[in-house]
């Protein structure tokens, strides 16, 4: 194991299951902060703030501020920004996304937006879609927070983001700018926020296909644990491997 100043650690499956925290992921945050090394938590939910998530966070005993949580929405926010800083956007999603874009200072528009920003929503409506569809068709840009196409709950897997997205691109035949994970964008953000290099940064997750495979895309050495979606045995399939697979992060040595 090399050392690494910086780190990006996925959340679900990473940090906690649902509402359990995962104590070796705990007890190496701690060990993070107590050793002045940094990190970033990266998550495609885009539902939540990044203060509902640190407060989460919190409450599991890891230390952590808004400050360290990079959410897709903030990271869709950014993008749309470095396009056009004072863009009008069709904005579609929950509180997350809507308080990234209201932080970031986009007029909402429904009428003659320059992008639409869509994230999960669980409150959708055909009215929504219909929007989103003739603003795309209008030519807005069409930027989706992450491209999930399923996502696990209590009940099983149920249509995560990249499925509601799918109806806008299938209608309208627009390819998606896609923002998070296993895209390279989020990451390198990741990276900027920190004021790290991709040398000096580890990519942690639980999921090879948006955790490890955003790691592998933006160049970063990468961790999988097998503490969430993807077994050893789904591991070994897979062509190009992560840097390191451990059970649990109580097996890293820092
Ligand atoms: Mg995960």
């Amino acid at each position: 194991m090399r050392n690494y100043d910086a780190f990006l650690l996925d959340l679900d499956g990473t940090v906690y299951w649902g509402q359990k925290e995962i104590p070796e992921a705990v007890d190496f945050i701690k060990k993070l902060k107590n050793k002045g090394l940094r990190y970033l938590f990266v998550t495609n939910n885009s539902t939540r703030t990044k203060e509902m998530v640190a407060d989460q966070l919190s409450g599991f005993g890891i230390p952590c501020t808004p400050d360290d949580v990079l959410t897709t929405s903030i990271a869709t926010a950014s993008y749309i920004k470095s396009r056009k800083p004072d863009a009008h956007v069709l904005y579609i999603g929950e509180q997350g996304l809507k308080q990234a874009m209201e932080t970031a200072g986009f007029s909402y528009d429904e009428e003659h937006p320059d992008f639409v920003a869509f994230g999960m929503d669980r409150q959708i409506t055909y009215e929504k879609y219909a929007k989103a569809c003739l603003a795309v068709r209008s030519g807005a840009v069409l930027v989706s927070t992450n491209p999930d196409v399923a996502l696990p709950n209590e009940r099983g897997l149920v249509p995560g983001n990249g499925a509601l997205t799918s109806v806008i691109s299938v209608s309208t035949g627009v390819r998606p700018i896609f923002i998070g994970k296993p895209e390279p964008i989020i990451i390198e953000m990741a990276l900027e926020k920190l004021g790290t290099t991709k040398a000096h940064t580890l990519m942690i997750g639980d999921n090879y296909d948006t955790d490890i495979m955003a790691g592998i895309n933006a160049g970063l050495d990468t961790l999988l644990v097998h503490t969430g979606v993807t077994s050893q045995a789904a591991l070994k399939t897979k062509r190009v491997q992560p840097t390191y697979a451990l059970e649990s992060l109580s097996e890293w040595v820092l």
